[in-house]
């Protein structure tokens, strides 16, 4: 798609007639009318081509258009009268603009700086889309659609300099599937992979926006809740249990099977001074306090659980 913006409608006929039949090119003929036709441009302009009564309103029209049209912005070629000065020029490529010419252009010219910003505009957004996908593949596990290990550690850092510093609880959940073993070796690993994503898809839906479920690892997954104490968070992770054992799957075509897990609860609040050190570790503790308890439950690490209360060094 291009967009040519100029009084001049000879120079629009003109770049219709250059451009190939199946590249759509929009004409306004000033500011006012490209605005009004913002709204309904086609997504990823090629190029725009500006015709500017001078630089000044070149830079002008510039900005406003880059506000305006969706990222990547769309290289931009400027039209310029004969007289403008060299630094003119200079300004409008220094405010953003792909290329400047002024005086005269003809079609041959105009034809080849089309074509060289056209492709570069492509380009940009095929390296944009790889870029796209390369950061999605590196943080999101490709089963579940869930954020994976990597990208809870960083969000993990992030979450507990915040919680150290405005003395703001967060909780962490590691949940691990009871008896996934036996899944497998009784029905086959592809069904296992479907028991993993049914688990992440009743994360996804029971959690609230600000809450973040990820696949830390095989049939582990943890949560990270924010402005939330170990006791909310039991009754979020009791929730999602309570969700499991409402749809319970059917692996074999025959009768359902609940799933279930076990759950540990850790947080970083006012009962421990907002302790974030070893937190994984200590919700991994309590995770296996539910296993040996009997699995299908959720427990809170010693110190919140209303059992013991040891005071800790805050850290
Ligand atoms: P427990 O209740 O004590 O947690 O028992 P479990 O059987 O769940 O525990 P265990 O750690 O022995 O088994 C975990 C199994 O998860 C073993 C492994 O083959 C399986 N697993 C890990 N990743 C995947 C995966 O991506 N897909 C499938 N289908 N299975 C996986
Ligand atoms: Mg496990
Ligand atoms: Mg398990």
């Amino acid at each position: 798609m291009l967009l040519v913006v100029s009084p001049r409608a000879e120079l629009r006929a003109m770049v219709v007639r250059l451009v190939p039949p199946q590249i759509p090119v929009f004409e306004a003929d000033g500011v006012e009318q490209a605005r009004a036709l913002l709204p309904v441009l086609p997504n990823g302009a090629d190029c725009v081509i500006l015709d500017a009564k001078s630089p000044e309103s070149a830079v002008d029209v510039q900005k406003e258009l880059r506000v305006a049209l969706p990222p990547p912005a769309p290289p931009m070629l400027v039209l310029l009268d004969a007289s403008t000065p060299e630094e003119g020029q200079a300004r409008v490529i220094d405010a953003g603009a792909a290329d400047a010419i002024a005086g005269p252009v003809g079609p041959g010219l105009l034809a080849a700086k089309i074509r060289g910003l056209s492709q570069r505009a492509r380009r940009e957004r095929e390296l944009t889309w790889r870029l796209e996908r390369a950061l999605e593949n590196a943080t999101v596990d490709p089963l579940t659609g869930l954020f994976n290990r990597r990208q809870f550690e960083r969000r993990l850092r992030e979450e507990s300099a915040h919680a150290r510093r405005h003395r703001k609880a967060f909780a962490l959940v590691v949940l691990d599937l009871d008896h996934f073993k036996s899944i497998n070796d009784t029905y086959g690993h592809e069904v296992g992979d479907h028991v993993l994503s049914h688990v992440a898809s009743i994360l996804k839906a029971t959690l609230r926006e600000d809450d973040t479920a990820f696949r830390y690892g095989g049939e582990e997954f943890v949560l990270l809740l924010r402005s939330c104490n170990a006791r909310a968070a039991k009754l979020v992770t009791d929730r999602v249990r309570a969700e499991l054992a409402q749809r319970p799957l059917s692996l074999d075509g025959g009768a359902a099977r609940p799933i279930t897990f076990s759950a540990g609860v850790a947080a970083a609040e006012d009962g421990n001074e907002f302790v974030t050190a070893e937190i994984v570790a200590r919700a991994d503790a309590a995770m296996y306090r539910a296993k040996r308890g009997g699995r299908n439950r959720v427990e809170i690490e010693e110190g919140l659980d209303g059992v013991a209360s040891v005071a800790r060094p805050a850290t």
